[in-house]
């Protein structure tokens, strides 16, 4: 794609910059946990209090004016921007960011504090926890910049995680909205619950959607622009053995599939598990064992960045498996299930969607920053379901902690940036 130059004069002034920050206040303290259990058994929403959030994001999108504003029984809350006047026909598309927060720290009772023209000194909450840019870069950049620096109290998570997401899309909108003389064409958005739980697309309401491709906006650092996520699967091993009792186990031909097991988590690479590696290595993960002498499981989790070194992957694993059951004269079967795939072959199928994002990061003199996630997203999720989704920085940064943050001024870039992509849109 040839760079498209940049579009539009974007008034980003104190006002701007004080609704950016008072949204994100608003949204954080807004309780929205949501829960692993109940999402694991099919509940979705797993917590009653995504929906008050919905709500409540429900009645802010009303009245800025947006469109078609649908909350579906599974908490999805779906909303629209038409095209400006002569771009009806602009490809539209989608932005995502999710309600919910983690369970592993407290969302209740949100306290945010602010830190305008933050100064760089070491920054003390409650609990004990210190912010000290001298050993947070990012916050020393932020101290550079007297950027405003939002933190919790010290006794919850800010859930900046996702609500610095959904303050950047409700902003960028809203400025457009008012802004009637940048160009765009239509604009769906959707804010899901349940991303934590690694079920945030299970209802999606697809049938809402009339975009072919989005955005999440769920990143951290400015710049990050992740494309690319792990391919995943799950291998299930069942060791089958022979029981007897131990008095005449060696007459009575005794297989003990607990020693299988054993064996074959043995013969793993052990230079290839989480521990050992990170970057674009992947690896081999036991998480579960189980059983008896006469019968035992084993799962665990390959991942790899790669689609032919996945197959290697699976391929070792079976031969791992039955040569430890062989070993013991035992019988093993092993099953793969596939979890989420990587992202990659489906954007590279499309390359305009990722592309007019780098070069709306690039006229906004942010240089894009493409990590590889080794995990999967609510865009990996989309992507497989034929909606190529790429994932934008927030600003948000120490994910999940009582010390989490946000930077106001990466907030605010990311809502320009995404002012800027979707004017730069309607050239495609
Ligand atoms: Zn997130």
């Amino acid at each position: 794609m040839d760079i498209i130059e940049k579009q539009n004069v974007i008034e980003i002034d104190d006002a701007f910059r004080e609704n950016v920050k008072e949204r994100f206040i608003r949204y954080a303290k807004i309780y929205s946990t949501s829960s692993s259990e109940n999402a694991d058994k099919g509940i979705i929403p797993s917590t009653p209090q995504q929906f008050d959030f919905a709500r409540e994001l429900k009645k802010e999108l009303e009245s800025l004016g947006f469109k078609n504003i649908q909350l579906t029984e599974n908490c999805y809350l779906y909303a629209n921007i038409p095209a400006t006047l002569g771009f009806e026909k602009t490809k539209p598309f989608c932005l995502l960011a999710h309600m919910d927060t983690v369970e592993e720290v407290s969302g209740l009772n949100v306290n945010p504090q602010v830190f305008k023209n933050y100064d760089g000194k070491i920054i003390d909450l409650k609990g004990g926890i210190k912010l000290d840019p001298s050993k947070i870069p990012a916050l020393c950049q932020a101290a550079e910049e007297s950027d405003t620096v939002i933190t919790t109290d010290g006794t919850t998570l800010l859930g900046g995680d996702d609500k610095a997401g959904i303050t950047i899309i409700v902003s960028a909108l809203e400025y457009l909205m008012s802004h009637k003389d940048i160009p765009h064409g239509k604009i769906e958005v959707i804010f899901s619950p349940d991303e934590e739980t690694g079920h945030g697309m299970d209802k999606v309401p697809l049938n809402l959607l009339e975009s072919k491709f989005a955005y999440t906006v769920d990143g951290g650092h400015l710049g990050e622009l992740e494309s690319e996520c792990f391919n995943a699967f799950r291998s299930d091993i069942t060791f089958k053995g022979i029981a007897s009792h131990t008095n005449n186990a060696r007459a009575n031909g005794m297989v003990n599939a607990i020693s299988m097991a054993g064996a074959f988590i043995q013969s793993l690479p052990r230079g290839e598990s989480p521990e050992t590696t990170d970057g674009r290595l992947g690896f081999y993960c036991p998480l579960k064992i189980n059983g008896s002498m006469e019968e035992a499981s084993v799962s665990l989790f390959l991942r790899d960045f790669d689609k032919d070194n996945m197959e290697k992957r699976k391929a070792l694993v079976e031969q791992l498996a039955f040569a430890a059951a062989s070993s013991f004269g035992g019988n093993a079967e092993v099953k793969h299930v596939q979890q989420y795939l990587n992202m990659k072959e489906g954007l590279d199928k499309v390359p305009y969607v990722k592309e007019v994002l780098i070069n709306a990061y690039k006229v906004c003199g942010v240089e894009p920053v493409m990590t590889p996630i080794r995990g999967g997203t609510d865009g990996s999720r989309l992507t497989e379901m034929g909606i190529p989704t790429p994932n934008i920085f927030t600003g948000a940064h120490n994910y999940h902690s009582a010390s989490e943050w946000v930077s106001l001024k990466q907030m605010v870039k990311a809502t320009e940036i995404i002012i800027e992509l979707s004017s730069m849109i309607t050239k495609l």
